[in-house]
This record gives structure tokens, C-alpha cells and sequence, in this order.
């Protein structure tokens, strides 16, 4: 019955499958030869007038025009539900409140100073290339501003997100008298008996500008309640539930809610949750910038909150307790140094080329393995197959202008917290309780383990070690958000890089590294997928093989062989010229880095195989990492 609408879109499509319940049902289309998913349509039994039938959802909607009272009546149901995440999202209950400097007033269309006790409406909208009326960053007291975005969206009333649209000038569509119609098409299907069917596509927000930009990120994670305008519909959306124009709202009696959100749970917890920090990289990182050197800010919201979870803050990004595991992000695909909006050194900016936030892409969520379990305990066999990352070198790090460095020692904490933790000696931190335990060893060359621990916060965790928590901690971090430079004193070779290859099913490329005998001794990922092709050896059986380059030892750690790990994307796992003798595969992380005034840039990041790092020339080098 459906077939004939949807025609065009369904030319690809061969099976569908439905799921739903009473008078709604989802229809899936997925793809001839993949289960990717095409289209996705809600059907909705139409409501009557007379409400003949109190299951029915669907509503016909003017296709022009948003109905005048739907709004209002969205903002008042929250209000009178009075839920607590609606006045205040998790995520933000972990910032500074601030009001904005200035609001709109838009009875007497002028900007008025934003000190008066009222509440406000934010807005989320890209700028786009038209020429609009804004005020400049001169105009305003832009640094403190920016600084604390987030926590002017939190503050919000509701926000207005204007995701349809290239630019500004497009506006909100369909206000009655206000702006221009939108054209809403509602396929509408007649039964027998007066009734009707309507459907709606579901929407992939993924695709439309706002969702690609970067400021608008925070911008929708510290919002408690949005007005969404997109694809020429109004939705409400707040922690009672997402509310549709073209759907009866659900019975009181069914809005519950939805505060356990996923998203903002790693903003909740007390835990330190780096694989949930790792996927919000993930979406953020590759998202435009007008003023690319805005990157840091747009995130720094997210960062504030994090700061009570995660023990010692960030740095440029990357939180300091993990900060050795943090070094070795990888890019999952092509990624490109950002570039400011005015000439400078990206890093004096804010955006140094060791962090992720120098560099747009999207980032490997398999960065987060190595940390994901190595303090839980978890199953059998999680806890045991865990990668593992060594800290090496003790970071500092500094401003670019003031040459005093500052000891980084939250990864040293935690490294004598595990020391002490996995032999049950020493003190335990407050909030720590050992329990006696009888499972298996933290890994496979240790005897089995004979404690665990929980804090007083997560009676259902068990650590393997006391982790340095922020709880009870009386003084914030010290702010790092102007140190871009991490020092150390660490020691370096230099090798050749040769073998470019790529993945049939990936997006990025790597490069073996051999020694000047040409034997393969670890891998590189390249970020922008070129490496220099001048001198690049086809064959490598000469004594010298593709392109010298230096490497500078970070950290160190390991994988145990009996794992297959290839799936983990650990690129030279089933290298066919990487000895497996052992029962661990031990390596240096390391980074290829070029010096330029006495700063070292990371070029890219990976493995040297241990055995084979100390039989090189090593040297020792003052690293500074810019
Ligand atoms: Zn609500
Ligand atoms: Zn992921």
C-alpha cells in the first residue's frame, strides 16, 4: 500500500521490517545487499475530532503554518511537571552559571544588557557565508563569553534550535505573521470508516549544517529544553520526552523521564569515564569552524564538567590522570592540522598538534581500550585481554609565553595507587573499601588477584585499584587552559619510513617503520595520508629504506598475543613481518615529530616494538611538544 508513495526512495529497498505497538508502527526499508538502513517511517493512526479512538496519535498539521498554541502548550506541560532535569540538565549542574553580557530584546528589537534577574531563550543557529547582521568580537566582551558558552545555554529558559537552514538568514519557518511558510509534507493514507493514516520520516540530524558545526555541539548537550526547528517541523525536546507537532502528546500518565539519559550520565557519575570522553571527541572533533581556533572553547564546557569526575582537569583536551593514554589518539580518517583564522601559530592558539584538538577529523574510538577496563574489573575475559599503557617520562607543561613548567603528577598518582592497590599494601584513599577477592589475576604473569576495591560513590564497582577520584577534593584544579606545550625529557631515534598502505576498510593509512638494515621495527598512522614521496624505496632491500624520520618515545606498554587484536584495529597486529615469539607483544608508543624553532609538532603517532627501540642508537632529547 505504502509502495506507490514512496516510489523513488524505494528503489534500493528490499526488505522492510515493522516494530511498534497499537495504533503506531515503524517502518524499516533496509538495502538489497547490506542491512543498511534507507528509510525509516513512523505510520500513525489519524485522531479524530472526536477522539473516537484514544490510542490513535496521529494529527494532520497545516503544511504552512506551526499551529499558534503547540508551543506554548509544550512549555507549559514541562513546567507543570515541574521534573527536575528540566530545570537543570545534568551536565550543567557541574558549571559556573552565567548570564550573557547582553540578550536580545525582541519587543523593541535592541540589544539590552543582560543583568536584569529574568530569564532568557538562547538560540543555536549557524552563521553561514551570507553577510547577516552580527555584532563583531570587538563589540562585546567576547573572551569571558566565549569561555563560558555552555553554561549560558544551560542557564536558558529553552533553547531555540534553528537546525534548518545554511545560514541565518533562512530563520525559524512557519510563525504565523512572523516569518515565512515552511512546507510540510504529511502523506496521509484513507482507510474505510473516515479513519486515516499519517506518516513521518525520521530525520537524520546528522545531515544538516547545524549538526556539522562546531560550537552547536555544547550548545545542545547543556540545554535542558529545545525547540527544535528542522526538515519544516517543531519538535520539543527536554528530559519529559521528545513532543512532535504531528503527534497527540502521550497520556500524562506515560511522560516519564528520560533524565538517565546516556549522554549525560559521564557527566553524573563520579567515576571517571574515559570511553564516554573518548565518543564525545569522537562526534565533536571533525565539526567546522568559522574561527578554527575556537575549537578548544566550543568543547570547554564539556571539559569544566568532566573536571569533577575526572581527578587533575584537562589540558588542552586531554584529561591529565590519563594523559599517557590520551597521547595516542589515532585518527580514524584523514585528518588535517586546524588552521586560525589569522595568521599564527596554531598552537599558541590553543590548538598544539599533540592534542586532538589540534587537528580536525574524526578521532578512533578504540583509543579508549586502554583504558576502558584497566581499572574495572569486568569479565574474565576483558580484564585480561586490556591493553596496557605505561607511563615513561614525567610531563610538565607550559604557557607559550612563560617558560615555568608545572610537574604534571596525576598520572604518577595513579600509578602508585595501582602499584599499592594490586599488592594490598599501603594505605587506602578515603572513600576506598578492600574487599577480599577470589577471581582471577589482573593478568595472565601475575598470581590471582587477592583484592578488590569499591568507593563509597559506586557500591557496584569493583576496581583493581584505588583510581584518584575528585570527591572530597577541596581544591579545584589549577587551570591549564593556556598551557599548550608538554615538556619532558625522553629519548629519541631516528628511522625510515617506508610502505605506505591502506585498509580496504579504512579510512587512514600507515607507514612501516624499518631500521637502516631496512627490518621492519613498528608502525606509524599517518594523519593527512601523505608521507614525503621523494626518496620513497619501492623495494626495501637496500640498506637504506624510505624516508628518515625522528621518533621520540612517549610511553610504553602491551598487548598479550594470545588475543586477536587485528579487530581492535591495532594496524600491525597480523603484519606478516612482526616477530610473535613471545607471549607479549611489548612496544614504545612513540610520535614522529618535526622541530621548528625549538618546538617539536607531532606528525603522527605509533608503535616500535621494544626489543627493537633498544638495540637502536638512542639519544636523549629536552622534548618540547607543541
Ligand atoms: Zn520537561
Ligand atoms: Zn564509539
Amino acid at each position: 500500500m505504502f509502495r506507490s508513495c514512496f516510489n523513488n526512495d524505494l528503489e534500493n529497498a528490499s526488505d522492510f521490517e515493522a516494530d511498534g505497538c497499537c495504533n503506531s508502527v515503524i517502518l524499516f526499508a533496509k538495502a538489497a545487499n547490506s542491512s543498511k538502513l534507507l528509510f525509516a517511517w513512523s505510520l500513525h493512526l489519524v485522531s479524530d475530532t472526536n477522539q473516537r479512538d484514544p490510542t490513535a496519535r496521529g494529527k494532520i498539521v497545516n503544511p504552512h503554518w506551526i499551529e499558534k498554541n503547540v508551543i506554548r502548550q509544550w512549555k507549559r506541560g514541562c513546567d507543570r511537571r515541574n521534573n527536575k532535569d528540566c530545570q537543570m540538565c545534568p551536565a550543567a549542574s557541574r558549571l559556573i552559571l552565567t548570564r550573557p553580557c547582553w540578550l536580545i530584546d525582541t519587543w523593541r528589537l535592541c540589544l539590552t544588557t543582560g543583568a536584569v534577574n529574568a530569564p532568557y531563550v538562547a538560540l543555536s543557529y549557524v552563521w553561514g557565508e551570507e553577510p547577516f547582521f552580527k555584532t563583531t568580537r570587538n563589540d562585546l566582551p567576547w573572551h569571558s563569553q566565549i569561555q563560558n558558552m555552555a553554561s549560558i545555554f544551560a542557564n536558558a529558559t529553552v533553547t531555540i534550535i534553528a537546525m534548518q537552514g545554511a545560514n541565518a538568514n533562512y530563520g525559524l519557518r512557519g510563525l504565523r505573521g512572523i516569518s515565512k511558510p515552511r512546507n510540510l509534507v504529511q502523506d496521509i493514507f484513507t482507510l474505510g470508516e473516515g479513519s486515516s493514516i499519517t506518516t513521518t520520516q525520521q530525520q537524520n540530524e546528522d545531515q544538516n549544517p547545524w549538526s556539522q558545526r562546531g560550537w552547536t555541539f555544547q550548545e545542545q548537550i547543556f540545554s535542558r529544553r529545545q525547540l527544535v526547528f528542522s526538515a519544516d517541523r517543531v519538535q520539543w525536546k527536554c528530559a519529559c520526552g521528545n513532543f512532535l507537532e504531528d503527534l497527540m502528546p502521550p497520556p500524562a500518565s506515560e511522560v516519564v523521564s528520560q533524565s538517565t539519559q546516556s549522554r549525560d550520565h559521564v557527566f553524573s557519575t563520579s567515576i571517571p569515564n574515559f570511553n564516554r570522553y573518548a565518543e564525545l571527541v569522537r562526534q565533536y572533533n571533525d565539526r567546522q569552524f568559522t574561527f578554527p581556533e575556537d575549537a578548544l572553547a566550543a568543547f570547554s564546557g564539556i571539559t569544566t564538567a568532566l573536571s569533577h569526575t575526572f581527578y587533575g582537569g584537562f589540558i588542552c583536551g586531554l584529561p591529565a590522570l590519563f594523559l599517557d593514554m590520551a597521547l595516542v589518539w589515532q585518527p580514524d580518517a584523514k585528518c588535517q592540522r586546524r588552521v586560525p583564522s589569522k595568521p599564527s601559530n596554531p598552537t599558541k592558539l590553543g590548538l598544539p598538534s599533540w592534542s586532538w584538538v589540534g587537528w580536525k577529523g574524526k578521532i578512533d574510538h578504540n583509543w579508549s581500550l586502554g583504558c576502558r577496563f584497566e581499572y574495572m574489573v569486568s569479565s574474565r575475559h576483558e580484564s585480561l585481554s586490556v591493553p596496557r599503557t605505561i607511563p615513561l617520562v614525567q610531563w610538565y607543561s607550559r604557557s607559550w609565553e612563560n617558560m615555568e613548567l608545572a610537574a604534571i603528577k596525576e598520572p604518577l598518582e595513579l600509578q602508585e595507587l595501582k602499584k599499592r592497590g594490586l599488592k594490598g599494601i599501603g594505605s587506602i584513599p578515603p572513600g576506598w573499601r578492600r574487599f577480599d577477592y577470589h577471581g582471577v589475576a589482573y593478568e595472565p604473569e601475575m598470581p590471582p588477584a587477592r583484592y578488590v576495591y569499591k568507593h563509597d560513590c559506586d557500591p557496584t564497582t569493583e576496581f583493581w585499584y584505588p583510581i584518584p577520584l575528585c570527591e572530597g577534593q577541596h581544591n579545584p584544579p589549577r587551570p591549564r587552559g593556556t598551557d599548550t606545550l608538554l615538556c619532558c625529557r625522553t629519548q629519541r631515534i631516528w628511522a625510515f619510513l617506508s610502505q605506505k598502505f591502506s585498509h580496504s576498510t579504512r579510512e587512514y593509512t600507515n607507514s612501516s617503520i624499518r631500521n637502516s638494515k631496512g627490518t621492519w621495527i613498528g608502525e606509524l598512522r599517518l594523519h593527512d595520508n601523505k608521507i614525503p614521496t621523494k626518496n620513497l624505496s619501492q623495494s626495501h632491500q637496500g640498506s637504506e629504506s624510505g624516508d628518515l624520520c625522528e621518533l621520540i618515545a612517549i610511553s610504553w606498554g602491551y598487548f598479550y598475543e594470545k588475543w586477536d587484536w587485528s579487530v581492535f584495529q591495532i594496524d600491525e597486529w597480523n603484519h606478516k613481518e612482526r616477530p610473535r615469539d613471545s607471549e607479549k607483544y611489548e612496544f614504545y608508543n612513540v610520535l614522529w615529530v618535526e622541530w621548528q624553532d625549538g618546538i617539536a609538532y607531532r606528525k603522527a603517532c605509533g608503535r616500535v616494538m621494544k626489543s627493537a627501540w633498544e638495540c637502536q642508537e638512542l639519544e636523549w632529547v629536552d622534548l618540547v611538544l607543541g
